[in-house]
Formats: structure tokens, sequence, C-alpha cells
């Protein structure tokens, strides 16, 4: 589904963009070691939405260390932030169904220069793909200048089976997928009005992820799947999909089922293929990850990043 960026619709994005970077910020105040994971989840996203997004795109993302993507708090969660280590949180929002996505990694303290260099790595390789990311430039291109950008730091390399990709109006994840390196297959022109998500990951491990097998995120993948069920069963479906129908959600959002039965409940409609599972993603040598992610809008003269919550000027990333 492609769409034409007419004023309307960049005024949403970048309102939906405007609230997930003020969270962003936010989280540099707020993310100590012994915060409480699922409490700094939960100020996070109400800071989206007191920002102006009328939405969640997706649950917040806290990912210690290894842990690439994908883990977000539990119900109850018990996990306080660590006294050293890395924190990737990514967020994001959305007006009418039109996406903002971004991420920071955050340094806990105590890094003997692995945690800033990790930290620095990503955010060179991504301000660069922003720099490039204009029509008529290959998303190859883009994920080449990302491996260098890493590459430069010693010992450190790209997370090869991560990358960006587009965004468009209630669709988180579309394609082309947008290469952290530049071996791939990867073959795609952008051009203007392409709404697109770039998010370089480094590490100082093996350089992909696999499965971890925890599931923290779902998604409503087919709700009718399942013919002939009660009618309590129908009206909590109906609740799921009226509810979550769009974007990927976190348990610890279901108010409409007593909490202590929440898990279950979950569980049960996974193993029916109700619900779909986000795994976990860790670092396939139990290597640290670092990330950072903007949305941006291509426009003629260059990327916009929607999400921007840097101090300097984007345009300085301007070529
Ligand atoms: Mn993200
Ligand atoms: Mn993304």
């Amino acid at each position: 589904m492609e769409y034409e960026l007419t004023s309307d619709i960049i005024e949403k994005y970048m309102k939906a963009g405007k609230a997930v970077a003020h969270a962003l910020k936010l989280s540099y105040q707020i993310a100590r070691p012994g915060t409480n994971m699922g409490d700094l989840a939960k100020v996070l996203e109400d800071d989206i939405l007191a920002q102006g997004a009328e939405g969640l795109a997706f649950p917040a993302n806290l990912g210690i260390n290894h842990i690439a993507a994908h883990y977000s708090p539990v119900i109850k969660e018990q996990q306080v932030l660590p006294e050293h280590g890395l924190l990737k949180i990514d967020l994001g929002g959305h007006v009418d169904g039109y996406v903002a996505d971004a991420a920071v990694t955050i340094n806990l303290g105590n890094d003997r220069g692995i945690y800033s260099d990790l930290i620095k790595a990503a955010k060179d390789a991504l301000y660069t793909a922003i720099s490039l990311a204009k029509p008529g430039v290959n998303i190859r291109t883009i994920g080449a200048a990302i491996q260098v950008e890493i590459e430069k730091y010693k010992d450190l390399t790209p997370v090869s089976n991560l990358g960006g990709h587009r965004v468009s109006r209630w669709d988180l994840h579309g394609s082309p997928f947008i290469p952290n390196v530049g071996s791939g297959l990867e073959n795609y022109i952008l051009k203007e009005g392409d709404q697109i998500a770039i998010e370089p990951f480094s590490t100082n491990g093996y350089g992909a992820i696999r499965n971890g097998k925890e599931i923290t995120i779902f998604e409503v993948k087919n709700i009718h799947k399942k013919k002939n069920l009660p009618q309590i069963e129908r009206i909590r479906l109906k609740k799921f999909k009226e509810k979550f129908g769009a974007f990927p959600f976190s348990p610890r959002w279901v108010d409409f089922i007593p909490e202590e039965k929440v898990n279950d409940v979950i569980l049960k409609y996974y193993r029916q293929g109700i619900l779909q599972g986000y795994n976990v993603f860790v670092e396939r040598a139990q290597g640290l990850v670092a990330q950072h992610e903007h949305t941006l809008l291509i426009t003629k003269e260059g990327a916009i990043p929607t999400t921007w919550w840097e101090d300097f000027d984007y345009h300085k990333l301007w070529q």
C-alpha cells in the first residue's frame, strides 16, 4: 500500500513523531539503575499518549544488553534496570494510523568504553543513513554505509538480520526491508514520498539475532479462525479485535479480563493461532547490542525524521 504524502498526512506523521520523540527524550531523564522496567514502560507509553498520539503503535520495547528487541515488560514485572549495561528503548505511536517508530540506547553506567562505542556506532550509522536517504538512492547503498560506520569501531559489527522497514497507515512493518549491511539482495530505489524507518543495530557479538523462547508482545492474527465458540469467547475476541486489531499489543494493556487470568487467556489464543506472538530477539553470541532509530519522510531535499529528539538541527545531516 502506498500513499502520496499530502500536507494533512505529513501533519499526522509529525504529530505522532513529536509524541514519540518527547517520550524518548524523557527516557534519558528517568531510566536509572534500580528503576522497575514495568513502571518505566508505563510512564513512557503514557507520555506518548499525553503528548498527542492517538494510540500506541506497539508496546514499549526495553532491551537490556544482549536482548536486541521485542522484550516488553510483563504483568507485575519484577525486573529492574541493572547497575551497568545498555538499555534500548524502542517506542511507537500513531495519529490516525500514521506511525512513528523510533529508538535510543541509554548507557546505564560503568562502560569502560564499550557501551559508549556501541551507542556511538549505532547513532553514527543512523545519521549517515539519514544523510543518504533521498529519492534515487538504493537502500542497499544505505545498508552498506551503515555497515561501514559501525565497523569503524574496533570489534563492532552490525546485526545483519535486523533492519529498517516501510511504515504506512495502520502498517508498522512493510517492505522493503532496509538492511544494516551491504551484502544483502535488497534492491529498492527510494522515491519522493516514501515513509520509512531506519534502525541500525551495532554489536560486539556474532552480528545476528536468534529467536529467544520468551514472548511478551502479541498481535491479533485470525480472529475468525475458530467457529462455534461460546458467546463469552466471541465477546472477548471481539474486544481483542476492537482494542488491538491494528497493531501489536502487550498483555499489560488487556483491561477487560481479570488481571490474574490475562496470561492464560492469551496463551490459549496464541496456541489456537488466533494471536500471533513475537519472540524476544537475542544476540546469537550473547553480544551487547545498541540501536538507534528514526522514522523518515523522504522529500526531494532529503529525509525528514518525524521522531527527531536531538538538540541539533537535522538539516545539518543533509548532504
Ligand atoms: Mn522500532
Ligand atoms: Mn522499526
